[in-house]
């Protein structure tokens, strides 16, 4: 079963990912508590999905039925030094690129194929932010790297600037060691540079603050307080990831769909006020702008607090 886990692993970085580890299924019940208290405080802003499927959320042979093993993918989407300032605009560097979703999906179905046609006829189940799994407890399990306190999984040869995908698997295979040292250390920089206090304490991160969250998933108009914080920021925010020690070892994605797309490189405030819905679609059909939509991103450029 080594064997058959390390010629995975190599087929995933052959693939692109920059890291792959596994894991063995088992119910996640020491996440228990963490995750009914941050439901309880309602943390989780309007992401309902965060309260749904709780013991599903806890328990991969309940999305899975049979489930042996938990494959963790770490997929790199850092686009080189301090791109997504354009024109005086901000965009999270995860959003310059194709839409991860579609990008991580379709690599982790090409490893699935392989595993299925060289390693074993097994079953599973791909997954990436796409359905209720507790994907950083997952890649910690796997030995990939500990959440920091920014709530983030940071790896230690490459930081945060990663994205996570899972192949829930019936097949037995060889397991990693579990990561359970935490290399935050006296570090709070994440905490005291967050420029709405979002994150709370360490690891606990209040949604409803975060400037992420409120231009990306949140549907109503940005609350009037939190504008001056999002200062000139379009899509997502990075800072509680720039500020981070670790992520001085990130290196530049060699997932070619991750290069950033020139037109948003390039826009500025005039070119992101007079883009229509059509142009819009037309542009970022393959965007994670394109999910968020039209009408919000308008809504947030109109909101831009520029200094
Ligand atoms: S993404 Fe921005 S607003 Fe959200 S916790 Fe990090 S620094 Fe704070
Ligand atoms: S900024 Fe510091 S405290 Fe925050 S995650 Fe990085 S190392 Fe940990």
């Amino acid at each position: 079963v080594n064997n058959c886990s390390n010629r995975i692993k190599e087929k995933a970085l052959e693939l692109g990912f920059m890291a792959c580890g596994i894991a063995q299924a088992r119910k996640l019940t020491e996440e228990e508590g963490h995750l009914q208290h941050y439901i309880e405080k309602q943390f989780f802003g309007e992401m309902g999905f965060m309260k749904n499927h709780f013991q599903k959320r806890l328990d991969p042979s309940l999305l899975f039925p049979g489930a042996k093993s938990v494959i963790v993918v770490l997929a790199n989407y850092y686009p080189g030094n301090n791109i997504s300032e354009t024109n005086g605009l901000l965009v999270s560097k995860y959003a310059l690129g194709a839409d991860y979703h579609f990008v991580v999906k379709k690599l982790l179905a090409e490893l699935f194929e392989f595993i299925q046609k060289e390693i074993s006829p097994a079953n599973g189940r791909i997954f990436t932010d796409s359905a209720p799994v507790l994907e950083k407890a997952w890649a910690v399990q796997a030995g990939l790297g500990w959440i920091g306190k920014n709530g983030l999984l940071i790896n230690p040869n490459s930081g945060s600037y990663h994205f996570i995908g899972e192949i829930i698997t019936d097949l037995e295979l060889g397991y990693d060691e579990p990561f359970v040292s935490e290399y935050c250390g006296n570090c709070t920089k994440c905490l005291t540079e967050c420029p709405t206090n979002a994150l709370v304490t360490p690891r606990v991160l209040n949604a409803q603050k975060c400037i992420s969250y409120l231009t990306v998933e949140y549907k109503e108009i940005i609350p009037a307080e939190l504008r001056p914080a999002l200062k000139n920021r379009v899509f997502g925010c990075d800072i509680c990831q720039d500020v981070c020690p670790w992520n001085k070892k990130a290196k530049k994605t060699n997932i070619p769909e991750f290069e950033p797309i020139k037109d948003i490189v390039q826009a500025d405030l005039k070119w992101w006020q007079q883009l229509d819905e059509q142009h819009f679609d037309e542009l970022f059909q393959h965007s994670a702008f394109k999910r968020v939509g039209y009408t919000k991103i308008k809504s947030n450029i109109d909101g831009l607090n520029i200094e």
